[in-house]
C-alpha cells in the first residue's frame, strides 16, 4: 500500500480546501449587503466583517488539523471559540496525489510557517472591484516561500451567468504550480502592474524610471501575481513600504513554482520565519520572465529611499 502523503502535502491539500470555503465567506458577506467596515491604520487600510470571517475560518480550521505549525493571520483577532460553521475539515485529493519533492519530505509540523491574508484587495472589495480579491494562504519552512494557495473569490464574476466562478490557483516548488494556464507577457513590450489605492511620488517615480508601454493599476498582491503569471503584465513594480509577509507568501511560492522571481525593490529575497518582520519596507519587484532587465532600471535614488 502506499505511504501515508507527506505533511507538506497534506498542508497544501487542506489549504486548497480552507480558501475554497473562505471564497463562499467573501461571497455571502458581499451578497449580505453589510461589510461591517473598520478602519485600521486610517482610511486606506480597511478590515471588513469578510477579512475576520475568513481570518477565524482558515487560522482556526488549519490549527485544528495541524496543531504544531505556526499559523500567522493579518487580522489581530482571537482564534478561540471560532464558530463551527467557520470551521473547514476537507481536502482536494488530487493535491494529495502528487508526490512530495524529496527536500520537503521529512519536514515536521514545528518547521512549517502559515502566513494568512484571508482577503486581500480589501479596499478594492468595499468599492465593487470583486475580481481584485484574494485569499492567500502562503507556507513557508527555512524562511523560504515553499507552497501556496491563491482563491480568486469572484473569477469570472462579468463572464455571465454560464462561467464558474471563482478559482483556486495552487503551487509548491519543485511541482510547479496549477489552476490557471501560464502564459508570458507580450515580448518586447514592457507592461507594468502596480498598485491602485496606496500609490506616491516614489512609486511613480520608479515607474516612470522604467518607461514602461502600459501600466496597469490594479488592487492587492495576490491580483498582481496573477496578472504575471497569465501573461498580463511584465512586471510588478511597488516602491513602497506597505506591503506585509502575508501578501507575498503564497504569491511568491506560486511564482517561483513557475520560474519567476520576486524581491524587493533592492533586490534582497523575502524571509518567512515566525521571527521576521512582518513589513516588506523596501518594496516589492516581480516577474515570470526577464527580472534582470528590470532590476537594473531602477533608479539608485529610489532604492536609496526604501530601507529594508
Ligand atoms: P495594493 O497593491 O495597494 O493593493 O497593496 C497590496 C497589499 O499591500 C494590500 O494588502 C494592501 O493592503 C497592502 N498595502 C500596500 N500599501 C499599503 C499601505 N500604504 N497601507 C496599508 N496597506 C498597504
Ligand atoms: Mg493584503
Ligand atoms: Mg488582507
Amino acid at each position: 500500500s502506499m505511504a501515508s502523503p507527506a505533511l507538506l502535502m497534506r498542508v497544501v491539500a487542506s489549504a486548497y480546501s480552507v480558501a475554497e470555503k473562505a471564497a463562499t465567506i467573501v461571497r455571502k458577506v458581499m451578497a449580505g449587503g453589510d461589510l461591517g467596515i473598520v478602519e485600521k491604520a486610517g482610511p486606506n487600510d480597511l478590515q471588513t466583517k469578510a477579512d475576520r470571517l475568513v481570518q477565524m475560518s482558515i487560522c482556526a480550521s488549519l490549527a485544528r488539523k495541524f496543531p504544531k505549525v505556526t499559523i500567522i493571520g493579518e487580522e489581530e483577532l482571537s482564534t478561540d471559540d471560532v464558530a463551527e460553521d467557520l470551521i473547514e475539515n476537507g481536502h482536494c485529493e488530487e493535491i494529495l496525489k502528487k508526490p512530495c519533492p524529496a527536500q520537503y519530505t521529512g519536514i515536521k509540523e514545528e518547521e512549517l510557517v502559515i502566513w494568512v491574508d484571508p482577503l486581500d484587495g480589501t479596499k478594492e472589495y468595499t468599492e465593487g472591484l470583486l475580481d481584485h480579491v484574494t485569499v492567500l494562504i502562503g507556507i513557508a519552512y527555512g524562511g523560504k516561500a515553499i507552497a501556496g494557495v491563491i482563491n480568486q473569490p469572484y473569477y469570472n464574476y462579468e463572464a455571465g451567468a454560464d462561467a464558474v466562478l471563482g478559482r483556486t490557483i495552487w503551487g509548491v516548488l519543485g511541482i510547479g504550480a496549477f489552476g490557471f494556464q501560464l502564459t508570458e507577457a507580450p515580448a518586447g513590450k514592457h507592461i507594468i502592474v502596480t498598485t491602485r489605492s496606496h500609490s506616491s511620488a516614489l512609486v511613480n517615480e520608479c515607474i516612470t524610471a522604467l518607461s514602461p508601454d502600459t501600466v496597469i493599476r490594479v488592487g492587492g498582491a495576490g491580483n498582481k501575481i496573477i496578472q504575471l503569471i497569465e501573461g498580463k503584465a511584465s512586471a510588478y513594480v511597488f516602491a513602497s513600504p506597505g506591503c506585509k509577509k502575508w501578501d507575498t507568501c503564497a504569491p511568491e511560492a506560486i511564482l517561483h513554482a513557475v520560474g519567476g522571481k520576486i524581491t524587493d525593490i533592492r533586490g534582497n529575497s523575502f524571509q518567512y520565519n515566525k521571527e521576521v518582520k512582518h513589513m516588506n519596507s523596501a518594496g516589492v519587484l516581480a516577474t515570470l520572465r526577464n527580472y534582470d532587465y528590470y532590476a537594473s532600471r531602477i533608479p539608485n535614488t529610489v532604492k536609496e529611499s526604501l530601507v529594508p
